[in-house]
């Protein structure tokens, strides 16, 4: 019997699995997937953007901590995570949105974060390639960007160096023994038990909840990204844009990745999605409109995964009604920077030190919230 079970090995799962076992606590970490971060999980599709700026305010503290935390990672986990730090840039093209940058940089200041204001040649400076159009940018110089894959697989090999058991190839089901977690029955009929369970499971959280009786408002979402092909380094920063679903970057090896949550087709059974064509081709199209060398490149790849999204695209972190049950999900499109801290301050929580900057994930939140507006949210319809 472990100490703590952690169910799901995407970057959450195996970033809390690794702080846990660091912590000296006894760890299992089980995945359905043969490897963290696997297709069709979110830690395998996402873009690993670094960013600090435009934040949740409620996620704000963790993020500035998570952004020094990433300037290490790569030692303390002894691994490649291709992190690199070229800064955000976020732009705005007329004046309406020159409002909105301003907006931006007024509250991140305000919360403390160093955030430039950006023109002219100073804009051309950071990005000499981006469009005429950039009328005024929020500057962040110490984000940047990291494989998600390599650092899910970073963590939980981490994790497993300091003793943690790693079941692998294994689809999981929770019993509850009336308001307390049982045994986790895993798919070749073996069963293992632990004090607490962490359901880390991403997308895969709203059945397993189900399973228990828990409803929350959590749906799951497809979102799909691009990869031109190889190009001449000329973009340090990731980039986004006011009013557009925009992320864009280059890759150490030279390919521009486009995202920006675009939503793919769901797949007719199960938790998976599929590129839509004429999403791939806005998405294309919205990128090149920001950065025109991309005119002259070729799409060279174009994927999706599925990401777990709750009501207010904050995460559900916490103890739940079900004694041993604890969740970390429903990451909402942002888990990837924040996950470093997520893992260590899980870890803190679970292992007796109450972690306050968790406070505003509690599952419970949402109690009493009118269930016509949760209705809306869930049965909202997937623009195809
Ligand atoms: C396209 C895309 C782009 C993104 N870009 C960014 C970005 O630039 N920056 C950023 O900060 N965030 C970004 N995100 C968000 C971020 O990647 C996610 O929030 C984060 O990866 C969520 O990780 P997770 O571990 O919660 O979930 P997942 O990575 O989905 O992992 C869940 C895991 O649970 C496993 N599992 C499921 N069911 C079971 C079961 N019953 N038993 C055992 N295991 C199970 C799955 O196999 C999977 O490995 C992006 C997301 C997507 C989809």
């Amino acid at each position: 019997m472990s100490d703590v079970i952690v169910l799901g090995a995407g970057v959450i799962g195996s970033a809390i699995a690794y702080h846990l076992a660091r912590d000296g606590a006894s760890v299992t970490l089980v995945d359905t997937a043969h490897a963290a971060a696997s297709k069709p999980a979110a830690s395998w599709a996402s873009a690993g953007g670094l960013r600090s700026q435009g934040r949740h305010s409620q996620d704000q503290p963790i993020t500035k901590v998570a952004a020094q935390r990433w300037k290490t990672l790569s030692d303390e986990l002894d691994a490649n995570l291709e992190a690199s730090f070229g800064g955000h840039l976020h732009i705005a093209e007329t004046d309406s949105d020159v409002a909105v940058v301003e907006s931006r940089i007024a509250s991140d200041t305000d919360a403390g974060l160093p955030i430039e204001r950006v023109t002219g040649a100073r804009l051309r400076e950071i990005v000499s390639t981006i469009t005429e159009n950039a009328l005024v940018g929020a500057y962040t110089h110490g984000d940047g960007q990291a494989h998600p894959g390599r650092t899910a697989r970073a963590f939980a090999r981490a994790a497993e160096r300091l003793g943690a058991r790693i079941v692998f190839g294994q689809d999981a089901t929770i019993e509850a023994c009336g308001d307390e977690i049982g045994k986790i029955i895993l798919a070749d009929g073996s069963s293992l038990s632990a004090g607490t369970v962490v359901m880390a499971t991403g997308a895969w959280s709203i059945d397993l909840l189900a399973s228990l009786g828990i409803a929350l408002p959590l749906r799951w979402r497809g979102l799909q990204m691009l990869l031109s092909d190889v190009a001449e380094q000329q973009l340090a920063p990731t980039v986004t844009a006011v009013g557009r679903n925009l992320s864009l970057k280059q890759t150490p090896s030279g390919e521009f990745m486009i995202g920006g949550r675009w939503i793919a087709a769901p797949a007719p059974r199960g938790i998976d999605s599929t590129c839509i064509d004429a999403h791939v081709a806005r998405q294309w199209s919205g990128a090149a409109a920001i950065l025109p060398a991309l005119r002259a490149r070729r799409l060279a790849q174009a994927w999706s995964g599925v990401e777990a999204q709750s009501i207010d695209s904050l995460p559900f972190i916490g103890r739940t009604d079900i004694a041993g049950l604890y969740l970390a999900t429903g990451f909402s499109n942002h888990g990837f920077q924040i996950s470093p801290q997520i893992g260590a301050l899980v870890a803190s929580d679970i292992l007796g030190e109450r972690q306050p900057l968790l406070a505003p994930f509690d599952p419970h939140r949402h109690r009493g919230a009118a269930a016509e507006t949760i209705a809306a949210f869930l049965s909202e319809p997937i623009d195809c």
